[in-house]
């Protein structure tokens, strides 16, 4: 029935999900010529909703598309369509809380907006279940023959509807380990980011993530950073080619669903020392999860774990 049903914003109203249809001719589907955000809750509150805004609207003003709306409504109908879904998922669980806009309905190529543009706001339950394995065990990176697109391209530090460059390195990645994440390479060879998700790795104490300027600036990143330096925990953005992958004490992904969440392995080769069962996540992960965890006030590795079958 329609009151079990999640609702989101769509072009300004509030409807039951199956009612938000795009037009066949909007630019999203067409070109990708679209942007996107995803925060989420935590114990059903929405974590840094305006860092994500904010980085929504530099998404925006990249691709010059005007939402026609400011960024403090487009928080408030966030905080609406979150609270209007509420009520449909567990205490344990908990939401993506998204946002999309399209350039509009266009009939021919250029970029001008003829329309006015598509704006949907969106809930959907985080994946708990599937991932908590990943918490216990550490994900399983491939590191695939695909390259990033380069920044002079199109710079990823925009998150645009245009994720094709991420999903063939995720295919290839997962035609040869139905469970690995990809995480790819820049043009010069240095790991960049994967589909959904920035890297880190911890050399000899020392925690280093690709530089800014080739990966989407996560809010869980600039997060993981933060608790680093709350730890002191030396860090610095760095080239880290994959000699420093393979001779890395840990490594671990950050999103904003896996907060942080340690690797087990890259390109089949275990990261560490030796068999990690009992070893995942290692002593500088373990410290940042916990920093992480005590900043937002919440368990999110306790979360997942609580789903292991
Ligand atoms: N890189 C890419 C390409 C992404 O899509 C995401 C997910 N938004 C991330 C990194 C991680 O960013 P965040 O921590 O803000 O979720």
């Amino acid at each position: 029935s329609l009151a079990n049903e999640r609702v989101a914003y769509f072009n300004g109203q509030i409807v039951p999900e199956s009612q938000v249809l795009i037009p066949f001719r909007d630019r999203g589907f067409k070109y990708g010529d679209a942007v996107f955000d995803m925060t989420r809750t935590f114990g059903h509150r929405i974590f840094k909703l305006k860092e994500h805004v904010d980085r929504l609207y530099k998404s925006l003003a990249y691709l010059k598309i005007d939402p026609q709306m400011s960024s403090a409504e487009m928080m408030r109908i966030s905080e609406e369509v979150l609270e209007r879904n509420l009520h449909l998922i567990g205490k344990d669980e908990d939401y993506w809380v998204g946002q999309r806009i399209s350039r509009g309905v266009g009939e021919s190529f250029s970029g001008t907006q003829n329309s006015g543009p598509t704006v949907i706001v969106e809930c959907l339950p985080l994946p708990l279940k599937n991932r908590a394995p990943l918490y216990r065990d550490g994900i399983d990176v491939i590191v695939p023959s695909v390259r990033r697109t380069p920044p002079d391209a199109m710079s990823p530090r925009a998150k645009t509807h245009n994720y094709i460059n991420l999903i063939l390195a995720d295919l290839e990645a997962r035609a040869q380990d139905a469970e690995a994440w990809a995480v790819l390479l820049d043009q010069d060879g240095n790991l960049c980011e994967g589909l959904g998700s920035n890297v880190f790795v911890v050399t000899e104490g020392r925690l280093l993530t690709p530089r800014s300027r080739f990966v989407l600036p996560g809010i869980s990143r600039g997060h993981t950073i933060e608790a680093a330096e709350a730890l002191g925990i030396p860090f610095a953005e760095a080239d880290i080619d994959l000699y420093d992958a393979y001779t890395a004490d840990e490594m671990f992904l950050t999103s904003t669903s896996l907060c942080i969440c340690p690797v087990r392995s890259i390109n089949g080769r275990t990261i560490g020392d030796g068999p990690r069962a009992g070893k995942v996540p290692g002593p500088v992960t373990k410290k940042l999860i916990e920093g992480y965890a005590k900043s937002v006030d919440f368990d999110f590795m306790a979360q997942y774990l609580r789903h292991l079958a």
